[in-house]
């Protein structure tokens, strides 16, 4: 019995142990449980190839993904106050803070990218769910804000893509004051006849939900996603019934209007540069930066006239081209 216990059950555990498989090599799928190789899952844009599940990205793939030649100007996040309510729970939220920063080398759970995307000039908010679960607190609010702005001021569209599992709570009321400042930073965008659109991934519930990634211009969704208010266990309990299958995912949000299209991950920088191609009214590129403000102010102005002027534009940049040939 001792001999059993002592050396045959430490071996076994050994062997076990060493068929576990190296993190660093395979990834698993959290849908089917597939092992599929990270070299394959990457190819595959981290899309399950046995089931189509589309696994979460950081927001670096994210943006490298979707700017022409994956490639773009990271715009920096605006200082703001560092845990201002001085929180804590089972650790304070400073540390938190702290440990969430050294794990994704982000300052906080949004990025913000500038760049071209067919073409288009756009400004592209990404959220990154490693991140205190895509938590919008000041920072990310803040982050937010200066996108929208950007866009405004390069005459860029403006591209929402949360993954937020909702408000800050270590922020307290100020996170959730995060939601109306989106929603105006929003307006402003659209006030400047520049399109807004949402690409809804898995993914974005609470606060998040609630505010600004309900108001897209075009509502695109990735499968698969969950997007909903109240989590779906909540409202269960609450109004005492069974929820339908496929409750609060991207297909089901789909079919009752909430969502206008759901694009696979593969198709979605197709279907971006198909929209903004749609949407952005042709300018000349602005090399002058000017306050958000007074782009709105002239963006009014020009509006009924901007198809008008279009046109000529156009000719003046073909006029261009010939000198350069000429030359
Ligand atoms: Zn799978």
């Amino acid at each position: 019995m001792s001999w059993l216990t002592n050396y045959v059950r430490p071996k076994i555990r050994a062997l076990v142990s060493k068929s576990d498989v190296p993190d660093n090599l395979w990834a698993k799928c959290g849908n089917c449980g597939q092992m599929i190789f990270h070299r394959d899952l990457a190819a595959n844009d981290k899309v399950c190839p046995y089931c189509d599940h589309h696994m979460r990205l950081t927001a670096d793939e994210r943006l490298k993904m979707i700017f022409d030649g994956g490639s773009y100007e990271s715009l920096a996040l605006p200082e703001t106050v560092q845990d201002p309510l001085r929180f804590r729970d089972q650790q304070r939220y400073s540390e938190r803070l702290k440990k969430a920063r050294s794990a994704t080398g982000l300052d906080d759970a949004i990025q913000l990218a500038f760049g071209e995307i067919g073409g288009q000039s756009a400004v592209v908010a990404a959220f990154d769910f490693r991140f205190m679960g895509g938590s919008m607190g000041v920072a990310v609010g803040e982050g937010f804000v200066t996108g929208a702005r950007a866009a405004v001021e390069r005459k860029a569209a403006f591209i929402g893509i949360p993954a937020s599992g909702g408000a800050r709570m270590q922020e307290g009321i100020l996170s959730l004051m995060q939601m109306p400042r989106t929603v105006i930073a929003v307006e402003m965008v659209k006030e400047a006849g520049l399109p807004y659109i949402v690409v809804l991934t898995d993914p974005t519930t609470g606060g998040v939900t609630a505010s600004f990634a309900m108001l897209g211009d075009v509502t695109l969704a990735e499968p698969g996603a969950v997007i909903g208010f109240a989590g779906s266990r909540v409202i269960e309990e609450t109004i005492r019934e069974t929820l339908p299958d496929g409750f609060q995912r991207a297909e089901y949000l789909h079919e009752h209007g909430m969502v206008d299209m759901v694009v696979p991950r593969k198709e979605l920088r197709a279907a971006l540069c198909r929209l903004l191609d749609l949407l952005m009214v042709p300018q000349a590129p602005s090399t002058v930066l000017e306050t958000g403000a007074q782009v709105a102010q002239e963006a009014a102005d020009e509006a009924p006239v901007a198809k008008e002027a279009a046109p000529e534009q156009a000719e003046s940049g073909e006029a261009t081209e010939s000198e350069r040939a000429a030359e």
